[in-house]
């Protein structure tokens, strides 16, 4: 028997505050999300928790629903693969010390990636540490500011297609679980894993049916089929498995504030999609209005 429903719509249920990549803390992410009209927001920083307290004393200010989640890094060969989990355990040992593990190798991914390119530009460490807070999961988008505030590009988008796309020679990959190792983790914890993204490259998505179907075994639950970087051909086909697997289908913006171009919930969940992350997860509750 379905729960009651406590939650508004629309629904966006992937976001970055600048706990990672994002560009706002994670209480003016709240209040910029009831600003453009949600009734519910998920928070997804890269690798952490961090947020999570600061959201959820903002969307009970802004008597908005919040949905505590995170998007673990994972890997497969060269292959990165974003898997989204909501409402885990945050105090579950084994997902702490994992994401802590990935924190750490991001930070020295990113020392060497500097070292790397201050060889050939004037471009320092600490103009790194400049564009980013303590303890913030680092990334490429961290490096693209410190780029720009430098002068050596004119945008994160600039900085990505240039210096710190794989062509270059700065480029280099950070540790991450694979997939099905994240998955398992994200149950364990109680959470509930859907792949973020999976038709970025279309029809080609970064995984085929075999690899869905392990990842299936291992106990994934859905496929965030409308985002805005899946193209069309790929969501078609992720649509049809999504319907063959009995998957959860989810929709988000990606919303990095004025780091991405992406808007807050340019794409949504349908609520009973939601209603099913919430009945599987037997790590936390969302934290509701009232
Ligand atoms: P990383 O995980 O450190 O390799 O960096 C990847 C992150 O950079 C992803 O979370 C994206 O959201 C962000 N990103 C990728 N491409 C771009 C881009 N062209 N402009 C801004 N952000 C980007
Ligand atoms: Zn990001
Ligand atoms: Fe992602
Ligand atoms: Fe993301």
């Amino acid at each position: 028997m379905s729960l009651v429903q406590r939650f508004a719509s629309p629904i966006d249920l992937h976001t970055h505050s600048r706990v990672s990549d994002g560009t706002e803390s994670p209480h003016d992410l709240v209040r910029a999300a009831k600003e453009a009209g949600l009734g519910t927001v998920a928070l997804t920083d890269h690798d952490s928790v961090e947020g999570w307290a600061e959201a959820s004393a903002s969307a009970r200010e802004q008597r908005i629903t919040f949905v505590p989640g995170m998007e673990l890094s994972t890997r497969v060969g060269r292959t990165s693969v974003h898997m989204l989990a909501y409402l885990f355990d945050p105090a579950d040992a084994a997902l702490r010390d994992e994401t802590r593990r990935i924190r750490e190798a991001r930070r020295t991914r990113a020392e060497n990636m500097v070292a790397r390119i201050g060889r050939d530009y004037d471009f320092h460490w600490e103009d790194v540490l400049a564009q980013s807070a303590v303890g913030t999961t680092l990334g490429r988008p961290h490096i693209a500011d410190a780029l720009v505030a430098r002068g050596h590009a004119i945008s994160r988008q600039d900085a990505f297609a240039g210096i710190l796309s794989f062509r270059h020679g700065y480029y280099e990959p950070h540790y991450a679980p694979d997939p099905v190792t994240g998955v398992r983790m994200i149950r364990a914890a109680g959470g509930v894993p859907v792949i973020a993204h999976p038709a970025t490259r279309g029809i080609d998505s970064v995984v085929d049916e075999d690899g869905l179907k392990e990842l299936i075994d291992a106990g994934l639950a859905g496929l965030e089929i409308d985002h805005p970087e899946n193209r069309p051909d790929g969501m078609v086909r992720l649509r049809e498995l999504a319907a063959k697997y009995d998957l959860i289908v989810t929709g988000s913006s990606d919303y990095h504030g004025t780091g991405k171009v992406n808007r807050l919930g340019e794409c949504t969940t349908a609520p009973h999609e939601l209603q099913r992350i919430i009945e599987q997860a037997t790590g936390i509750a969302p934290v509701y209005p009232d």
